[in-house]
């Protein structure tokens, strides 16, 4: 029998009704009380890293389940990490940097309605989950959810409330689970180098979404602050003029020294193609910067955090870890 280790951490999954509203409290042998079934197909055991909403999730929390997973790695086949939905993408991003080249798959879930609830979908993604991490050809972060399989550096909460909470954005989806069975369309990349966790993710990355009111008068104060600053910018790439100069002044000043700068595309989907127009490539042979192409903005800003957490490194080396691909989160 395959060894399944649930990781729990709170959410709408492990949630119960109070006055106030829905708040975490359900721990892990409780929600595995829920799927009695899943006993004769695995030796499933819990452990908790915490026990709240996924809005409170900080980078503390993501170590916390690091930790866990490592010093459990050879004990299991595969791991489940129940979550809350909102900050769920954000989570696997960040695991998908800080644990690389796993063989075993660590599947992240959640729910839109609590498992105690008599219409939820808690019970059929967690089954679903438990399915995914005791299957061969699984391995990696995979976000698994109302029957799709997602590749951690793919997904995106993309619904508030509907069951099909979750895309795959600029990548297919992995494969679907229905009625229990698992049907791959792609199988997660895989590779020959050993597992490797890292727990040294830098917070000082400011993701700056721009209006058509944003101010240049905050930038200075935002890289004085920060090590990374990530801009949404419009369409394709386009920084207006007024932030482009003000951008161009600070990285060439001392307040810019050694900062990363990194244009994303507010544009969920086909990523930011930043020399099409004029708007985008007024930054280009002026300062230094990234850019995120078809990455996702949580798995921009998880790489930035994973980037920046190596000390002392300079500009080429952090261009040649954001640029190479891990785990499908970049295509070119
Ligand atoms: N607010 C909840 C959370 O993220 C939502 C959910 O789990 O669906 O923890």
């Amino acid at each position: 029998m395959k060894r399944i280790l649930l990781i729990t951490t709170g959410g709408t999954i492990a949630s119960a009704s109070t006055a106030k509203g829905l708040l975490p409290s359900i721990n892990g042998e409780l929600l595995v009380s829920y799927l009695p079934e899943m006993n004769s197909v695995c030796k499933l055991d819990t452990a908790e890293v915490c026990t709240i909403d996924s809005t409170d999730m900080t980078k503390n929390e993501w170590v916390g389940i690091v930790k866990k997973i490592k010093e459990s790695y050879e004990a299991y086949d595969g791991f489940v990490i129940s979550h809350g939905t909102d900050t769920l993408a954000f989570t696997a991003a960040a695991l998908t940097y800080m644990i690389q080249n796993s063989k075993k798959p660590i599947v992240l879930t959640g729910s839109q309605r609590p498992i105690t609830f008599d219409s939820t979908d808690a019970k059929v993604n967690l089954t679903d989950s438990i399915l995914c991490a005791m299957d061969e050809k699984a391995k990696g972060i995979l976000v698994v959810f109302n029957g799709k399989i997602i590749a951690g550096s793919r997904a995106k909460k993309t619904m508030s409330v509907s069951y099909h909470a979750f895309s795959s954005i600029n990548y297919p989806y992995l494969g679907i689970i229905q009625n229990g069975t698992i049907l791959w369309y792609i199988e997660p990349e895989s590779t020959q180098k050993q597992v490797q966790f890292y727990e040294s993710m830098n917070d000082k990355v400011f993701l700056l979404k721009l209006t058509p009111c944003t101010s240049a008068e905050m930038l200075a104060d935002i890289f004085k602050h920060n090590d990374c600053v990530i801009i949404e910018s419009f369409g394709s790439g386009g920084i207006p003029d007024r932030l482009t100069n003000r951008l161009i002044e600070i990285m060439k000043s001392e307040e810019g020294k050694d900062k990363l700068l990194i244009i994303a595309t507010q544009v969920v989907y086909e990523g930011s193609h930043i020399s099409v127009y004029e708007v985008g490539s007024r930054l280009n042979h002026k300062v230094l910067f990234l850019e995120a192409k078809d990455m996702n903005l949580e798995t921009t800003l998880a790489k930035a955090m994973w980037i920046c957490g190596f000390e002392g490194s300079t500009f080429e080396e952090k261009r040649d870890r954001f640029y190479t691909r891990i785990a499908a989160d970049i295509l070119n």
